[in-house]
C-alpha cells in the first residue's frame, strides 16, 4: 500500500505504566469509576501541532485496548512516554512493525535515552514544538527513517497550541492535566527535569492559559485539573500575574475546576502566593521534601528545604487550604543510620498522609548519574530495576552504607507510615489543620451523580469489603465532620488513598524482605559496574 504522505491517519498511543506502582492508584480509580489516573497531555499537545489535514486518533493503553482494527487504520503510529513506560513502548514498536506500520517515538524517556529506542523508525527528541515540523516535512517528502532533535530549552511556550482535549474520553480519568510553565530554577542533583526543560522556567501567557481552560470547559469537563508543571512557582512573577486572572475566571464560571500541582517548599514562605492559590481553588500540592537531614539536603543540592522547620512550613500550606503530598528518598550517600526514625518523625510531624517514600534512583542524564559514573559506582539500570518507579526499583548504584541497611531502613519507614492506625491518625490531623475556603461553586448534576456513586462504592468497600479498615475510616470521617466538615472531600480522598497505599506498601515490604534475604544468603553479589568515565 503506498504511503499516505498528505493526510495520513495518525494513531497516537500512550504506553502502559507498570500497574503496580505508587501512582497507578487502581483502587482509587475504581471508587471514582475511572480507568486510570490521567490522560497523556504530551500526546494531545502533539496532536495540536500536527497539520490540520492529518487524521488523528488517540489510544491510551492504560485505559483501553489497542485493537488490530485501530492499527490497521493507521498510516503512522506516534508514541512515547517516561522511563516506567519504556518496556511497553518497545513492545508497541514491535507490534506496530508486525502490522508494517512505521513508528515515531518521542517524549522524555526517548530524549534521555535515545539509544533504547533504536527499533523506532523516527525519533523526535526534546520539546516537540521546536522540531515536529521537520519531521512532518521529512514524512511528507517520503522519508522512512530519521532522528529530529530539538535545540535545548528554546521553545517559546507562549506559542504552544491548545491541547486537543476533544480527543479525550473524560470518564476514563480521575483528573486532567494542563501546563503553565516548564523548567525549574533549582538544581537538585538527582533531578532530570532540569536536564530536559532547563533552569529558566518558561511560562505561558495569561490569555493562552484562560483559552486552554475555556477549551476544557467547552469540551464538557468539570472537576480535578492538575497543573503538571515541574515547579509551578518556578517563575513566581509570571504566576502572580496569572493567578488573579485565574481566580476571576473560576469565580465567573462558578468554580468548575479544583486544581492541584507540584511546587517547591519555598512556597510556604510566600503568604501572598498561598492566598492567591487559595482564591483560585487550588486544593493540594506535591512537594519534594526528600530528606529530614539538612546535611543530606545540602549534599544533594536541595538547599531550598534547609534552614526551616519542615513541619511549620507544611502547616502554613495547610492553613492556606491546600493538602500536601510529599516525596521522600532513602539511599543518599550522606545518610546516617538514624534516617528511618528521623524520616518517620518528619512524616508524623508534618501530618502528611500520602508520603511517597522511594529509593534514590540515578535516572539517565542527571548530575547524579554523571557523578556515580565518574566514581565507578553506577550499576546497569535494568540489573536492579523493575521499570523505573523509585518505589519499586532504585538504588541502581553501589551504596556507601551497606545496601542491606538502606533496604532495612526503607522497609521500617514503609511499615511505620503505612500501618493503618498511623495513616488514619495523620488523615485526622490533616482534617483539622486544613482551612478550606468556601467558594460558591455551581451545582453540576452530572458531577453530583458521579460523586454519589463514588460515595456509595466507598461506603460499601470500607464497611463490607474492608472490615479491617472500618473503625479507622469511621473514626476519621466522624472526626472531620465534628471539627472541620468543610474538609470532608479532602479527608475522604485521603482515606480512599489508603486502599491503594496500604496494599502497595505490603507488596513493597514483601519484595524488600526477599531482597534482604537474598543479600543475607549471598552477601556480596556484586553487579557488573559500568566503566568509569
Ligand atoms: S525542586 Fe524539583 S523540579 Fe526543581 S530541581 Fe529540585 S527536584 Fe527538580
Amino acid at each position: 500500500m503506498p504511503k499516505n504522505l498528505v493526510a495520513p491517519n495518525v494513531l497516537l498511543v500512550f504506553p502502559r505504566f507498570n500497574p503496580n506502582s505508587f501512582w497507578s492508584l487502581a483502587p482509587v480509580c475504581e471508587m471514582w469509576g475511572a480507568r486510570c489516573p490521567a490522560p497523556p497531555l504530551g500526546l494531545i499537545t502533539l496532536a495540536a501541532l500536527l497539520p490540520s489535514g492529518w487524521n488523528v486518533r488517540l489510544i491510551n493503553r492504560n485505559s483501553e485496548e489497542l485493537t488490530p482494527d485501530e492499527l490497521g487504520w493507521a498510516d503512522l503510529v506516534m508514541t512515547g512516554g517516561m522511563l516506567p513506560q519504556q518496556d511497553d513502548t518497545l513492545a508497541l514498536i514491535e507490534l506496530a512493525h508486525t502490522h508494517a506500520k512505521p513508528v515515531v517515538v518521542g517524549g522524555p524517556d526517548a530524549t534521555s535515552s535515545p539509544e533504547a529506542y533504536r527499533s523506532a523508525d523516527f525519533l523526535v527528541l526534546g520539546e516537540a514544538e521546536a522540531v515536529i515540523q521537520d519531521f512532518v516535512k521529512a514524512w511528507s517528502g517520503g522519508a522512512d527513517r530519521g532522528v529530529f532533535e530539538a535545540p535545548k530549552f528554546t521553545v517559546d511556550v507562549t506559542t504552544t497550541p491548545i491541547p486537543r482535549f476533544d480527543l479525550l474520553k473524560f470518564d476514563h480519568y480521575l483528573y486532567v492535566g494542563i501546563q503553565f510553565s516548564r523548567g525549574c530554577p533549582f538544581n537538585c542533583e538527582f533531578c532530570d527535569i532540569i536536564e530536559l526543560y532547563g533552569r529558566v522556567p518558561r511560562a505561558k501567557s495569561n490569555a493562552q492559559m484562560l483559552a486552554e481552560l475555556d477549551a476544557l470547559h467547552a469540551a464538557g469537563y468539570r472537576g480535578h485539573v492538575d497543573f503538571v508543571d515541574d515547579n509551578l512557582i518556578g517563575n513566581k512573577k509570571a504566576l502572580k500575574r496569572f493567578l488573579p486572572e485565574l481566580a476571576a475566571w473560576q469565580k465567573a464560571h462558578r468554580y468548575p475546576f479544583e486544581f492541584t500541582t507540584e511546587a517547591s517548599m519555598n512556597l510556604a514562605d510566600d503568604r501572598e502566593l498561598l492566598m492567591m492559590l487559595r482564591e483560585a481553588n487550588f486544593i493540594g500540592i506535591f512537594v519534594g521534601i526528600e530528606s529530614p537531614d539538612p546535611e543530606t539536603l545540602i549534599a544533594t543540592q536541595k538547599k531550598q528545604n534547609t534552614r526551616r522547620s519542615l513541619a511549620d512550613s507544611v502547616h502554613r500550606i495547610y492553613a492556606a487550604g491546600l493538602y500536601v503530598i510529599a516525596g521522600f528518598i532513602v539511599g543518599f550517600d550522606t545518610e546516617q543510620s538514624a534516617v528511618a526514625d528521623a524520616m518517620i518523625d518528619c512524616i508524623e510531624a508534618t501530618g502528611i498522609p500520602v508520603a511517597m517514600v522511594g529509593l534514590l534512583t540515578a535516572l539517565p542524564n542527571t548530575q547524579l548519574t554523571r557523578r556515580l559514573t565518574r566514581e565507578g559506582r553506577l550499576l546497569p539500570f535494568k540489573a536492579v530495576a523493575g521499570g523505573g518507579d523509585q518505589c519499586t526499583s532504585g538504588l541502581n548504584f553501589v551504596t556507601l552504607r551497606p545496601r542491606r541497611d538502606v533496604l532495612i531502613d526503607f522497609r521500617a519507614i514503609l511499615a511505620s507510615v503505612y500501618e493503618p492506625t498511623a495513616y488514619f491518625a495523620r488523615v485526622r490531623r490533616l482534617g483539622r489543620a486544613l482551612d478550606r475556603p468556601r467558594h460558591a461553586s455551581a451545582i453540576d448534576w452530572k458531577i453530583v451523580g458521579k460523586e454519589l456513586r463514588a460515595l456509595a462504592r466507598i461506603l460499601w468497600t470500607m464497611n463490607v469489603k474492608r472490615p479491617d479498615l472500618r473503625s479507622h475510616f469511621w473514626a476519621t470521617i466522624m472526626d472531620c465532620l465534628r471539627h472541620q466538615p468543610r474538609n470532608f472531600e479532602a479527608v475522604l480522598t485521603m482515606s480512599v488513598m489508603y486502599l491503594h497505599l496500604g496494599a502497595f506498601a505490603k507488596v513493597l515490604i514483601a519484595s524488600l524482605d526477599q531482597q534482604i534475604a537474598e543479600l543475607d544468603a549471598a552477601p556480596a553479589p556484586e553487579l557488573p559496574l559500568l566503566p568509569a568515565a
